[in-house]
């Protein structure tokens, strides 16, 4: 039985009868305890997913109603909320929270008889582009582990880059689920702003950030978005509509299709040149696939991540006061101390980078800076959103590198916030205007993953699957080495 298969490859294979949800699920555990020490895709694995695998092959057995998903094991990310086990969100200060309820991401999941086969590790709180903010040690590439694996939802894209599960969910405020799966060589969806509950998803900037699918093939990513796609009374910001199919004419191709290349993400100083001409190989794969290829300027990009830090900051401020030591907490003597001072010796459990963000958080909106940071990054936020209107009166995709590099070694940014910071600049522009956007693995370079981004307009997931399934057809790319 080989564990490196497809979602759709799963279900064939338990439908048919080649293994046994228990079969699966025991080798993938077995799988993790070979590789996780080394990877550390997981921050916690769930005890009794053999026992939940022997449950869903009773019911296969015995001709009952199963679920879609016929026990496919798959990973959260730490900051999605899975009932009854830990969401760490990576951080000290929630090391012991344990989780009262299921997310509705994860309720649909499970309703469909998937298996969380366990929470995957992040930097803190999803700050962060390579895991190694991750409170309890990072996580590594599988393509070369003495690079980062990209973040914040590192674990995730290892997890299924190196079959540790089927398929996984990532959040993606400002590039997380398609940083890392462009950096792991895996396929990475953030859906349109609205279209996915967030609730049991613990908020970082939650006026921009999703939480989206990601896979091995496109297929697994349209698979997932169905599953978990649609409004929720629980989460306000959901949208109202019909429910889609989106593997459902997943082949059409993309003929006669117009693409925008956005200049802006593909002639900045910090693009290396190895991505730089995968890119440019992708935009004649594209030419090849029958599209109509225009280079088009939306200037507001460049503004994009001094605007995405000061509006993330600002309500990663708001949204982290809560963590106080009082609500939610670790053990911490009270004994001593008045409430302020108690507070601000608790809030040292936080990491560097989250503490960073909640300084700026504080100043930004404060009052005699409002008005030349969180106001003018609002404009600015709007004026990008508009110039994305226009550019998808012209074109139905607009495409770039995912990310301006390659996956990085250890240590090479995290004392540099700018460096890291930039690395964001191809992935906020999908967060900051609310579109969809996706990653799609297209080349090895020296042994190090090189994914696509294409954007569709808003709620056009379908037409977004397309260009990615009609690109992913066209490559032919290697298994990670393990
Ligand atoms: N790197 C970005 C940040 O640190 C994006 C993180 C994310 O999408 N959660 O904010």
């Amino acid at each position: 039985m080989n564990l490196a298969i497809s979602a759709i490859e799963y279900i064939e294979g338990v439908k048919n009868g080649s293994f046994t949800v228990e079969e699966f699920i025991g080798k993938t555990l077995d799988h993790i305890s070979k590789h996780d020490a080394v990877l550390h895709a997981f921050l916690s694995v769930n005890q009794n997913a053999l026992e939940q695998a022997r449950q869903i092959d009773k019911k296969i057995k015995s001709g009952d109603a199963i679920g879609s998903l016929y026990g496919m094991p798959i990973s959260i990310k730490d900051n999605i909320c899975v009932r009854g086990g830990k969401t760490t969100c990576a951080s000290k200060m929630l090391q012991d929270y344990v989780s009262p309820y299921d997310a509705t991401v994860v309720s649909k999941l499970k309703e469909q008889d998937a298996i969380i086969i366990g929470k995957t590790n992040l930097d803190e709180f999803a700050m962060g582009v390579a895991t190694e903010f991750s409170a309890f040690g990072p996580s590594r590439n599988p393509w070369n582990t003495d690079c980062v694996p990209g973040g914040s939802s590192g674990g995730s894209a290892v997890s299924v880059a190196a079959n540790e599960c089927v398929v996984s969910l990532g959040s993606d405020t400002g590039g997380s689920v398609r940083n890392p799966a462009s950096f792991c060589s895996i396929v990475g969806l953030k859906p349109t702003y609205g279209l996915v509950s967030r609730y049991g998803l613990v908020s970082y900037a939650n006026s921009i950030e999703q939480i989206g699918p990601m896979g091995k093939t496109v297929k697994d990513v349209a698979l997932v978005l169905n599953h978990i796609a649609g409004n929720d009374p629980n989460d306000n910001t959901t949208i109202a509509g019909r429910s889609q199919d989106y593997l459902e004419g997943l082949e059409v191709g993309i003929k006669g299709k117009k693409i925008g290349i956005i200049k802006e993400m593909c002639a900045s100083e910090g693009l290396e040149k190895s991505v730089e001409s995968a890119f440019w190989r992708a935009v004649s794969e594209f030419e090849g696939l029958g599209c109509k290829i225009e280079e088009t300027s939306l200037d507001m990009v460049q503004f994009t991540v001094a605007t995405y830090y000061v509006l993330t900051a600002a309500e990663a401020g708001s949204n982290l006061s809560r963590y106080d030591n009082l609500r939610y907490g670790y053990d911490l003597d009270m004994e001593g101390y008045e409430y302020k001072s108690y507070i601000a010796k608790a809030r040292k459990q936080f990491g560097p980078e989250v503490t960073r963000r909640m300084i700026l958080g504080g100043f930004v909106p404060s009052a005699g800076f409002a008005g030349k940071y969180l106001l003018k990054a609002l404009k600015v936020k709007s004026k990008l959103t508009k110039q994305i209107n226009a550019a998808f009166e012209k074109f139905d995709y607009l495409i770039s590198p995912t990310v301006p590099i390659l996956p990085f070694k250890f240590g090479e940014k995290i004392d540099d916030p700018l460096a890291m910071y930039l690395a964001d600049i191809n992935t906020i522009t999908a967060n900051l205007t609310g579109i969809p956007a996706i990653s799609v693995p297209f080349e090895i370079s020296n042994g190090l993953p090189i994914g696509i981004q294409i954007h569709a307009n808003r709620l056009q997931e379908k037409q977004l699957l397309h260009a990615a399934y009609a690109l992913e057809s066209v490559t032919d790319l290697p298994e990670a080495p393990l």
